[in-house]
């Protein structure tokens, strides 16, 4: 069966509906791609997936069991352990150095401290950052930034990796070389990953698009005759 999934999935923000019966399901070491226009939902079925917020009406399923009824504790353990998360932006901390961002998701899991340097190292390589360890990530360019924004969502194995517009932030060079990275590494790894952009170029990296539109997923389910 599936890896993760979304059934008819609700979430209003006060009167705005975000959500309006979302279906969604990921099999494991799949790389889906969810587009559609701004504001038809697509951030906001992504953190009820991970387990950010749970949606109001729906279930979530990862792994056999229903994260949505997860207390928030449960759910926040869950993501620190399960899960990685690239967004476009603010997700490293600028006065620790790039060695120090990649392994601090492996120290708040009780990873032993030399150990988590070494395989901050070992993804400072993968990700083409070598030498870059000492340097405070706050004087990286954008594109090297983001690799270590990727290096830090996959250091800890995540069963799946969460990205929100990781591209949104570079130049279409820059973006396409992160993508490349991210996707190579993910399918190496088998790690499962749900990518949410409005970018057809970015889309393209993965093994299958769907569309939201309106709080709904709309393809490729038919549009006729419900499920
Ligand atoms: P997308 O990711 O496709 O741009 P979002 O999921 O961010 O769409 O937003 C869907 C709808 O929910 C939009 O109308 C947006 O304005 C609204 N929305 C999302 N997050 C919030 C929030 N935290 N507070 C209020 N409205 C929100
Ligand atoms: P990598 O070089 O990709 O980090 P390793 O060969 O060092 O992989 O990892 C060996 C095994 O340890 C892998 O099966 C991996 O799933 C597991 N592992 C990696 N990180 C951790 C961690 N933080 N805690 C527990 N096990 C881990």
């Amino acid at each position: 069966g599936p890896l993760l999934q979304a059934r008819d999935l609700h979430r209003s923000f006060g009167s705005t509906p975000a959500l309006r019966g979302a279906e969604l399901s990921v099999d494991a070491g799949e790389i889906v791609a969810v587009m559609g226009p701004s504001g038809s939902g697509k951030s906001t079925l992504l953190h009820c997936l991970a387990g950010i917020f749970p949606p109001d009406r729906g279930e979530v399923w990862f792994d056999g069991g229903r994260l949505d009824r997860l207390s928030e504790s449960r759910r926040t353990e869950l993501r620190r352990t399960s899960f990685g998360f690239v967004f476009q932006f603010g997700q490293l901390v600028p006065e620790l150095t790039v060695a120090d961002n990649i392994a601090l998701p492996l120290l708040f899991n009780r990873a032993d401290r030399k150990d988590a340097y070494r395989r901050a190292d070992e993804w400072l390589t993968r990700l083409e950052l070598d030498g870059l360890g000492g340097r405070r990530t706050g004087e990286l360019s954008g594109g090297q930034a983001q690799r270590v924004a990727i290096a830090r969502a996959l250091v800890i194995h995540p069963r799946v990796l969460f990205a929100d517009e990781p591209t949104g932030s570079l130049d279409s060079l820059t973006g396409e070389r992160a993508m490349d990275l991210l996707t190579d590494l993910a399918r190496a790894e088998g790690t499962t990953v749900v990518l949410v952009t409005h970018d057809a170029r970015v889309a393209a990296y993965a093994d299958r698009e769907v569309m939201v539109r309106d709080g709904l997923v709309t393809s490729p389910y038919p549009v006729e005759g419900g499920r």
